[in-house]
């Protein structure tokens, strides 16, 4: 099976010819890792009538292979098998599972161009920010298998003599993992890497854009020796998602459900784990503002915009959305951020190595995209670079900067998630931190100053769960990850990123 899916990987071609892709680079994807059927109890199975969905390579709209699509009985036998491996996994010692997923994290490092490779086949960004997402991804295991090791419990002193207090944390049981296709690795293992480091076991469902990334991963598990059923992935195409993740929020084996996406979809979720009672982690949506005030280094501030917007094509959580600018410095900035997007953004396919702009995932990012731009400039926006389709064809799309906006405009008020930076043009302090905070999501906030009582003012006034102060890229292992407001509940990685695994459970030792 596997053989006959590799060969079709290559005899399709993973057909670049329409955005120039030299056919040579198809021959640089790798085979070792491409999986190509659901990992349910430690084995690779076809889904139900052996039902398949295509793999798309978003630089062309060629399919690149085809994978298992998993529907509701799938996601039963994997929330069946998570549930079978979980009182061994949990009676495991903690160095035991940390051990694993070291071994995990060095097999990712290992392997790490060819998951690289993989990522931007399946999403389309370009391969250094692939291959820096493995090293992420993968420093999200080697954080957690250090962390198994330090969820300590507590000793309290009590007020009746005869008694002690102690509080265990335990491992809260089966986990339902629901990622994104924007960060297909590293979404994961945030998750995973924490469910499994306090002995919890895990039920992934990839997003249908790219689920070859999980299933790489799930081999790269068993390589590693995690035991049979405490890794289990799911793929599953849009139309049978609402049914497997209906499944994985109201079966009763399944503990907690933890999920990185849109806000609307978070919001089905919460919905149906209401019923059973679910411990919820939610990484949604965000409308990051980028604040520029007056005494900003604007080079700096420059710099830091172009890496918060236009890392992965502007399609993260935590791009800047929303570029406030006060008026004093809003016309040089508008300059050099133009003349930077043109010097230093080059769209193309992901395996050109001179590429910083990819593909969008797919027609419909970029027709929002195209949506944000008209409505903008029919309400009084003005295109200073940019502004349409890419001509390399596809969903490629220009880097584009709009002045004139104002906080009526779509841009301004939801997340475009593509390559465009809509500029506000502010006066004072009170006014930028009063737009900033005109949303009901609050993920990331970034602003530059360098006036220090202004740092402090700001950083503790804007309603956002992550801020930027004179930096525009800030995810890393140890920082908690997370939003306020809709865009979630809970905070992923650091030494928080484990609660959302653990139950606490309060002992009473009486009678001493
Ligand atoms: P999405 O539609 O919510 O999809 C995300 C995941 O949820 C995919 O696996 C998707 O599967 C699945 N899904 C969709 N509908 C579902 C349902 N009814 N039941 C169960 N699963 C369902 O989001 P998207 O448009 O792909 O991603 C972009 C959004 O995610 C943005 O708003 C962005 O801000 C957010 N995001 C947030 C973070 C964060 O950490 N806060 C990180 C990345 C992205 P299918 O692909 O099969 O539909």
């Amino acid at each position: 099976m596997l053989r006959r899916l590799h060969s079709g990987f290559w005899a399709l071609g993973v057909a670049f010819g329409s955005c120039s892709v030299p056919r040579f680079y198809s021959s640089r994807l790798g085979s070792e890792l491409l999986r190509s059927q659901a990992y349910i109890g430690g084995r690779w199975l076809d889904a139900d009538g052996r039902a398949q969905f295509p793999v798309l390579d978003p630089a062309s709209g060629q399919q690149l292979t085809a994978v298992s699509d998993c529907g509701p009985q799938e996601a039963r036998e994997a929330v069946r098998a998570a549930y079978n491996s979980l009182a061994s996994w949990k009676a495991a010692t903690s160095k035991e599972r940390s051990n694993l997923l070291r071994k995990w994290y060095d097999l990712m490092l290992k392997n790490k161009d060819e998951l690289a490779r993989l990522i931007t086949a399946e999403n389309g960004k370009p391969l250094k920010e692939s291959l820096s997402e493995i090293l992420y991804a993968a420093s999200f295991l080697e954080w957690f298998s250090e962390e198994a090791r330090r969820v300590y419990g507590d000793v309290v002193p009590t007020s009746s003599p005869d008694r002690r207090i102690l509080i265990l944390k335990q491992p809260i049981g089966v986990a339902s993992i629901i990622t994104p296709w924007n960060f297909p690795s590293a979404m994961l293992t945030r998750k995973a890497g924490a469910a499994l480091a306090v002995g919890c076991t895990v039920v992934v469902k990839p997003a249908e854009d790219t689920p070859l990334s999980a299933l790489a991963l799930a081999e790269l598990a068993d390589q590693a020796g995690i035991p049979a059923g405490v890794f289990n992935v799911i793929p599953s195409s849009k139309s049978k998602t609402p049914s497997v993740g209906e499944v994985l929020c109201t079966d009763p084996l399944v503990a907690a459900i933890s999920f990185t996406g849109s806000t609307a979809t978070g919001k089905i979720l919460l919905r149906q784990a209401s019923d059973t009672v679910k411990k919820a982690s939610m990484e949604l949506g965000g409308l990051a503002p980028f604040i520029v005030f007056d005494s900003a280094n604007l080079d700096r501030a420059v710099a830091g915009a172009l890496a918060s917007k236009f890392r992965n094509t502007g399609q993260t959580c935590v791009c800047a959305n929303r570029f406030l600018v006060q008026e004093g410095i809003h016309d040089s900035f508008v300059e050099k951020m133009v003349k930077a997007m043109q010097r230093d953004l080059r769209v193309g396919s992901g395996f050109d190595e001179l590429t910083t702009q990819g593909p969008l995932i797919n027609e419909r990012a970029v027709q929002k995209v195209e949506s944000h731009i008209s409505d903008a400039v029919s309400l009084g926006a003005c295109i200073v670079t940019g502004g349409k389709r890419h001509s390399s064809g596809a969903t490629f799309f220009e880097p584009t900067l709009l002045s004139n906006v104002t906080t009526d405009m779509l841009c301004a008020q939801e997340e475009t998630f593509g390559p465009l930076a809509p500029v506000i043009k502010f006066q004072t302090e009170e006014e930028a931190v009063t737009i900033a905070n005109a949303s009901n999501v609050g993920l990331a906030g970034y602003f530059y100053s360098s006036n220090l009582a202004q740092i402090w003012r700001v950083a503790e006034q804007l309603e956002v769960g992550i801020v930027g102060i004179n930096e525009g890229l800030l995810s890393t292992p140890e920082a908690p990850f997370g939003g306020v407001k809709q865009s979630g509940l809970g905070r992923e990685g650091s030494k928080y990123g484990v609660d959302d695994y653990l139950e606490i459970k309060y002992v009473c030792f009486g009678g001493l």
